[in-house]
């Protein structure tokens, strides 16, 4: 992965483009999974992305995954690994398991308790991502790091200027690389990017992108993570809620102008939330084709 976000592979130099799956938890989900992947291949993505548990829970079926996924497909694999909970021994060994088989980056989490353990957090070695970063970058320095980013403030934050600091202590404590959550303002996420740059933040910001193509789930999903719908977003979805290919034409437009203005802001490239869905990418990447290239 360039860190700098553009792939130096093609002739002219390429904007960043990255994608996020999740782990399938029924075998219908495993061949929608792996027919998603197949599907954006040929788009060459810097990197593919897999998460751990979202929620904390078990992160062995990820790990089998990950492997899975870079011994198939040879794209650069991005482990997310969460610590809530964890010890330094537990951590230990599935860095130690990513180290062996050569997966090349990891993106350092605190992540959240289960809702059936709602005390994992403090049980843990670690107490929040910025610690746990700093663990990986001294025992495992081989490793690139990725930390998550929050334009609009995580949502346990009471203040998003500390949420800022905290996000900068994450890089400073040995990061490479961060990806946002996912938004739909883009001022938001300049004013982020212009902050944290003004305070020697250097490492690239990836957008993440949300395509919304199931307004009913991106809103359960917006509830638990603390991104915001705006007003014109929820009101184009008001009329075709029951309508899932007019919600798939919308949720491609919406994404292709969000794309398209993050380029021109100069984002580093951009992350998808693909939802192991393979609908809406291709069309939005698509239409990107042209503007992908940075001259
Ligand atoms: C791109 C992306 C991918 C993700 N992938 C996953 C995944 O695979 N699995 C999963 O379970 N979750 C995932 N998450 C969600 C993430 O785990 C949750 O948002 C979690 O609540 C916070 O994790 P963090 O690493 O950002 O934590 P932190 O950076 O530790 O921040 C968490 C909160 O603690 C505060 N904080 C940080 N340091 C301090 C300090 N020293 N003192 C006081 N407060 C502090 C922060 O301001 C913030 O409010 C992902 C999020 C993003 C954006």
């Amino acid at each position: 992965m360039e860190t700098n976000g553009v792939n130096n592979g093609s002739e002219k130099a390429r904007h960043g483009l990255s994608f996020e799956f999740f782990p399938p938890r029924q075998p219908e989900g495993e061949k929608l999974f792996w027919n998603t992947l197949e599907t954006l291949l040929p788009y060459r993505p810097d990197f593919v992305s897999i998460t751990c548990g979202a929620g904390g829970s078990r992160q062995s079926g990820s790990g089998e995954l990950v492997r899975h996924v870079q011994e198939r497909t040879g794209l650069h694999t991005v482990a997310h690994l969460t610590c809530v909970g964890a010890s330094r021994a537990d951590l230990t060994e599935m860095l130690r398991f990513y180290q062996g088989c050569g997966i090349p980056s990891i993106l350092a989490l605190r992540g959240d308790s289960p809702r059936d353990d709602p005390a994992a957090l403090e049980r843990g070695a670690f107490r929040h991502a910025e610690p746990f970063v700093a663990f990986i970058r001294e025992y495992f320095p081989e490793f690139r790091l990725g930390i998550a980013a929050y334009p609009e403030g995580h949502p346990e934050t009471p203040d998003k200027a500390l949420d800022e600091l905290h996000f900068r202590r994450k890089v400073e404590a040995g990061a490479d690389f961060a990806v946002t959550q996912f938004f739909f303002e883009n001022e938001v996420y300049d004013r982020f990017v212009a902050s944290c740059r003004d305070k020697g933040v250097h490492v690239p910001i990836f957008p993440g992108i949300m395509p919304v193509t199931d307004f009913k789930q991106i809103k359960r999903l917006s509830e638990l993570c603390g991104s915001v719908l705006p007003e014109w977003l929820t009101s184009r979805y008001e009329a075709i809620r029951d309508d899932p290919e007019a919600m798939l034409r919308t949720g491609v437009e919406i994404a292709v102008a969000q794309c398209r203005d993050l380029l021109l802001r100069g984002a580093p490239g951009l992350h998808f939330f693909t939802l192991n869905q393979s609908l809406a990418v291709p069309k939005i990447l698509e239409a990107l084709a042209g503007e992908f290239y940075a001259g």
